[in-house]
């Protein structure tokens, strides 16, 4: 091996069968821990470290505290028992103190391991001192004296490993490449670009020693922060360079609006006044929208705090200019209600609203143009349509439909949709603009990761008077004292949901369950007539029990969380959720949004019997909170980002080092070194972006 020799790859990037003493059978281990090139195995990351340059002696183990002993095998053995069906191996270890007995349980392949006189280093809890006794520690050999640098007397790394894989062999394969190669690991940051509170990260080589051969343990973390930080230097490079490319050959169609021609009429009749959140979001929009490039912006505010005003100033200022708008929701119930919401606010300004979903296509046939049709469109070829709004479900997506002058796409509850699905819809027409709108309030940290390429609005206050809904947490032998405050709340004239746990709505003895529940739910509220809602009915249905709960002639509605995102019902203004901890507290929030709509207070209750503390204080915290991000803070740290994202994470960088819970300042920091690196650069070449 020699990497100074002209190779057409750099040694970073050669096979591992390039390194001495790694054979194809090696390799093929190798690879099943994702570990193929020289580099993969240099960031192969240790999964905790052990100070070798002290042990414990045996005599002062203490039980239930992990420890690492040092001594010789002075006795081993393999016994079955229950008719050889099971069996323990044992080992007996001596240091000069004590002895230290050791079990490993069903593990029959350990036998002829160790041998008498070996010497062993042991990591584990002894469980009892009398006499001492570990069972299933980790063990490894020493052998000889030559290396005892590499895996003694120092912080040694331990990895995680395959079957047939040692400790020692990998350990020795990284020494070896970290002390025969010279450090020139290429490194994508100079040092001086960090700024002051982050001058004690490593240079890149420096970090991956300190990974694994640290001379303080302090290192280790300063070592993985370094390498987190490249990893989403890598990761924001990559969306700017979409974002470049993108906008090369994006054309920015015109669509700021004409004089409020349609805007002005729409707000004066609103009702209410847009709050100063919306007021600002629609700044900014406006200004994407007469910009150069596309808009690419993505809309978090927390339920209720009124995205849909904003989609529909935004929805007008394109009309103005002439070109159409499509707005996506991600269930019919919603389709529907934004396309009665939409007819109500766009019908006394004569601008056309479509609805489509995968049973209904509907809205006006294609009229002659309208008066605030403004010239351009009469360039079209065939019978001008006007410009309008299309709002519709996937339906939208299906290829028979076209929407002539597609100015923007809006995309309403993004976290249902999968990246994939918006830009379909955004294929639709040429470079339209696009606007996110979600509620579920994203931590930082993956706002930033999965939408580092888009800007970012928030409508951070709720419209006036907007009552925080009091939440509780009950168990289900407190049902009947929950049923009393729900009909309580009837009594005044208000409305109630129930929602059944989060289930596979295809299955049908899940449906018999939500049908059990909702004969419960009817006797223990008799005589108040009660709704039923699942996933599995005919979708006309569905329509006769939403309006039939909207109008009132049902006073309750149990559902499945169906109902979850957008519904408006302002009269209801109490929820009770069953088997609570089966959804995520972000979800939760979300459905608690659903009540106290009308400037009456909400309650929600929390029905649950997980005994499980951590279960209990993840429900507490709704108790408390009523910060939407707060709770995705904390639904992220008690459920990782997988769970919380659901199919989005498939939009997520594979990480090593970096991470999505702990690393916002590393996240931050990367994306301020990208933009100014590659503004720079930008400035050098191109001229100045006017304004
Ligand atoms: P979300 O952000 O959850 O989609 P909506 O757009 O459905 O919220 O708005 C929730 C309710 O608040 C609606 O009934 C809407 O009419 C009302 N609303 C929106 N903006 C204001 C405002 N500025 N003042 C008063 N009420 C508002
Ligand atoms: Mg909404």
């Amino acid at each position: 091996m020699n990497p100074s020799r002209s190779d057409a790859r750099e040694p970073w990037d050669w096979p591992v069968t390039r390194l001495p003493g790694v054979g194809q059978e090696r390799a093929r281990l190798l690879a099943r821990l994702g570990i193929q090139t020289v580099e993969d195995l240099l960031l192969h990351r240790p999964r905790r470290y052990e100070d070798r340059r002290r042990f414990c002696r045996i005599a002062e183990l203490q039980p239930g505290e992990p420890a690492l002993v040092r001594g010789r095998v002075m006795a081993t053995g393999l016994r079955s028992f229950r008719g050889r069906s099971r069996c323990v191996y044992e080992l007996i270890l001596e240091d000069g103190s004590a002895r230290l007995h050791c079990r490993w349980w069903n593990m029959p392949f350990l036998e002829g391991r160790f041998s008498i006189g070996d010497e062993l280093v042991l990591y584990g809890k002894v469980r009892t001192i009398n006499p001492p006794t570990m069972d299933h520690p980790e063990a490894e050999l020493v052998e000889g004296v030559e290396e005892s640098f590499i895996h003694l007397d120092r912080l040694t790394p331990i990895y995680p490993l395959t079957e047939r894989l040692t400790q020692r062999w990998l350990r020795a394969r990284i020494w070896h490449v970290l002390n025969h190669w010279p450090p020139q690991w290429p490194d994508s940051l100079a040092h001086g670009r960090l700024p002051a509170n982050w001058q004690h990260l490593p240079t890149r080589a420096q970090a991956i020693r300190w990974l694994h051969f640290p001379d303080q343990i302090e290192q280790t973390e300063w070592a993985r922060q370094r390498l987190a930080l490249d990893e989403f230097l890598a990761w924001h490079q990559a969306l700017w360079e979409r974002r470049q490319r993108f906008q090369q050959v994006a054309i920015a169609l015109p669509c700021s609006g004409d004089h409020n021609r349609l805007i002005k009429p729409f707000l004066t009749h609103l009702g209410f006044t847009l709050t100063e959140a919306q007021t600002r979001v629609l700044r900014q929009i406006r200004a994407d929208l007469g910009g150069r490039w596309p808009m690419r912006r993505l809309l978090q505010g927390d339920v209720g705090s009124g995205k849909t005003v904003v989609a529909a100033c935004a929805a007008l200022m394109t009309i103005e200019s002439g070109y159409a708008t499509a707005l996506m929701a991600p269930t019919e119930i919603l389709a529907e209600q934004h396309y009665a919401q939409f007819r109500r606010w766009f019908d006394p300004l004569d601008v056309p609203v479509w609805l489509y979903t995968s049973r209904r296509k509907t809205g006006p046939a294609h009229r002659p143009v309208t008066a605030f049709t403004p010239e351009r469109t009469r360039r079209v070829a065939g019978p001008p349509v006007p410009a309008g709004l299309h709002v519709g479900t996937h339906a939208l997506l299906h290829e028979q439909v076209e929407i002539p002058r597609l100015g923007l796409v809006i995309i309403d509850e993004q976290h249902k949709f999968g990246v994939s699905q918006r830009e379909l819809l955004v294929r639709k027409g040429r470079f339209p603009h696009l606007l996110i709108m979600t509620a579920t309030p994203i931590p930082r940290t993956l706002g930033l990761t999965l939408y580092g390429d888009l800007d970012v609005s928030v409508l951070d206050d709720l419209p006036p008077g907007r009552k925080p809904v009091r939440t509780l947490v009950r168990s289900s032998a407190q049902l009947k004292e929950v049923w009393e405050m729900v009909r309580a709340e009837l009594t005044r004239g208000h409305q109630a949901y129930v929602v059944c746990p989060r289930i596979e709505e295809s299955n049908a003895s899940a449906v018999r369950a939500v049908r059990k529940e909702h004969a419960v739910v009817q006797t223990a509220l008799q005589p108040y007539p009660v709704g039923l809602l699942h996933g599995k009915l005919p979708a006309h249905e569905k329509d006769r029990v939403m309006e039939a709960f909207r109008s009132g002639a049902f006073a309750v509605l149990v559902s499945t969380p169906v109902i979850e995102v957008g519904v408006d019902v302002p009269r209801a203004t109490v929820m009770v959720i069953l088997n609570a901890e089966s959804f995520g507290l972000a979800q939760l929030h979300q459905l608690r949004g659903r009540i106290g709509r009308g400037g009456q207070p909400g309650l929600c209750i929390l029905v649950s019997d997980a005994s499980a503390p951590e279960a209990q204080n993840r429900l507490r915290v709704l108790e408390e909170s009523a910060d939407g991000f707060a709770i995705a803070e904390a639904d992220l740290r008690l459920r990782g980002p997988g769970e919380l994202l659901g199919q989005q994470q498939s939009g997520l960088p594979r990480l090593r080092f970096g991470d999505l819970i702990r690393d916002l300042p590393l996240i931050e920091l990367a994306k301020r070194l990208v933009r100014e690196t590659q503004s720079a650069s930008l400035q050098r070449t191109r001229p100045e972006r006017p304004k």
